[in-house]
């Protein structure tokens, strides 16, 4: 089945017996059992509910694994596969990273005794030089969030292969639409599916999908064993968001590479961040390796006044947290998503107090346009 097919068709039970179009909502939080000896197949909902197993089947064949779980936010998926993880144990993981993942990872995480080594993965060499003899895992974002860097899926998984540790991504940006990591050798793929998955900004959630059954089993027991799983209701509304997944992303992602453009020319924006622009360092591994550069672009103004001018002077795009929202959001990475990061962190990063990033929604290309081109102007002026 293609991929716009398996979205609309991929998340039905077929034992389901009234043969609902809509994905039947079950509540319950316990299931009677004829025998107890042998419990059926749900016995109670932090356990497995079957509106949250018909997502988790949905998400393992949109990315192409073998076990989806379905957790009650990103930073819940990301928590648990991390929990797979020993004290003494050690992570690799991507410079340019969401703010709460490199929060989790230096604060609950470090005291609890998981190590974390931060390295540019754009540059296999310095991957390759983190990984120790206690590393357990690769974990990366491609395009990563906020400065849109790409790294080779092939190379890091193929490398973390022959080191003999898992290859974990946050594949947020991207979703299975346009980017199918496990198909590249990585292991584990991660979704704050609060983002384009839900797409709607009216849910938080998270997902995960493991490449192999053993692995899928080895989550399940964390999932099972910490409990943040997704409530019904959520998985609901998450499977539909994610029937128009496709239609919603393509749309972004083409206005995004309008506005890329244009911003890329107007001489109040110092750089444009956005793996569709062919002078984008990773312009011709993004072309590679995924079906399109996705809907969200970040950029830098002059200096940090004029960033601050400009987002005030936005009408349409919400200034807000989060993105791939049906409604174009904006925001200061450096005081929202990023605020976790200590400053000197973050300027080693190269994210500034200049920077922008905006999730482009479905409102007309013109009329964003002719948005940004007022704000720039405004920006420009103040300076
Ligand atoms: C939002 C986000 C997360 C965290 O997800 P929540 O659903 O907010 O917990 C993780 N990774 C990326 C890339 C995100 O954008």
């Amino acid at each position: 089945m293609d991929f716009t097919t398996l979205l609309i068709h991929g998340g039905q039970d077929p034992d389901e017996p009234y043969g609902d179009l809509s994905l039947p909502l079950h509540t319950a939080s316990t299931f009677a059992q004829a025998d107890p000896a042998r419990p059926g197949r749900f016995d109670y909902a932090r356990s497995g509910n079957p509106t949250r197993q018909a997502v988790e089947t949905h998400i393992a064949a949109l990315e192409g694994g073998e076990r989806g779980l379905a957790f009650a936010s990103g930073m819940a998926a990301i928590t648990s596969v991390l929990l797979l993880f020993s004290p003494g144990d050690h992570i690799v993981a991507g410079r340019d990273l969401y703010g709460g993942a490199y929060r989790v990872l230096t604060t609950v995480f470090a005291r609890w005794g998981l190590e974390t080594t931060f390295v540019d993965t754009t540059d296999p060499d310095a991957l390759d030089k983190a990984i120790g003899p206690r590393t357990k895992a690769v974990y990366i974002e491609s395009p990563s969030n906020p400065l849109l860097t790409v790294t080779d899926l092939g190379a890091v998984a193929a490398l973390a292969k022959a080191r003999g540790v898992l290859a974990i991504i946050d594949n947020t940006f991207m979703t299975p639409f346009l980017q199918r990591p496990l198909a590249h050798g990585f292991d584990i793929a991660l979704h704050s599916a609060t983002k384009f998955l839900g797409g709607h900004s009216d849910l938080v959630a998270g997902l995960a999908v493991t490449a192999d059954a053993d692995l899928g089993r080895r989550l399940y027991a964390v999932q099972n064993a910490c409990g943040a799983v997704l409530g019904p209701q959520d998985c609901w509304l998450l499977a539909r968001g994610m029937r128009t997944l496709a239609v919603r992303l393509a749309a972004e992602q083409q206005t995004a590479r309008q506005l890329a453009t244009w911003l890329a020319a107007r001489p109040e924006v110092a750089r444009v961040h956005y793996p569709g622009l062919p002078d984008h360092p990773g312009h011709a591994i993004q072309a590679r390796q995924a079906d399109g550069p996705g809907a969200v672009l970040s950029f830098e103004l002059a200096h940090a006044q004029a960033a601050a001018t400009f987002m005030r002077a936005m009408r349409l795009p919400k200034v807000a947290v989060s993105l791939g929202g049906v409604e174009s959001i904006l925001s200061h990475p450096a005081a929202m998503s990023h605020a976790a990061m200590p400053p000197a962190e973050r300027a080693a990063r190269g994210i500034t107090d200049a920077l922008v990033r905006l999730s482009v929604g479905l409102e007309s290309a013109a009329d964003l346009q002719e948005d940004l081109d007022r704000a720039l102007r405004a920006a420009a002026d103040a300076a």
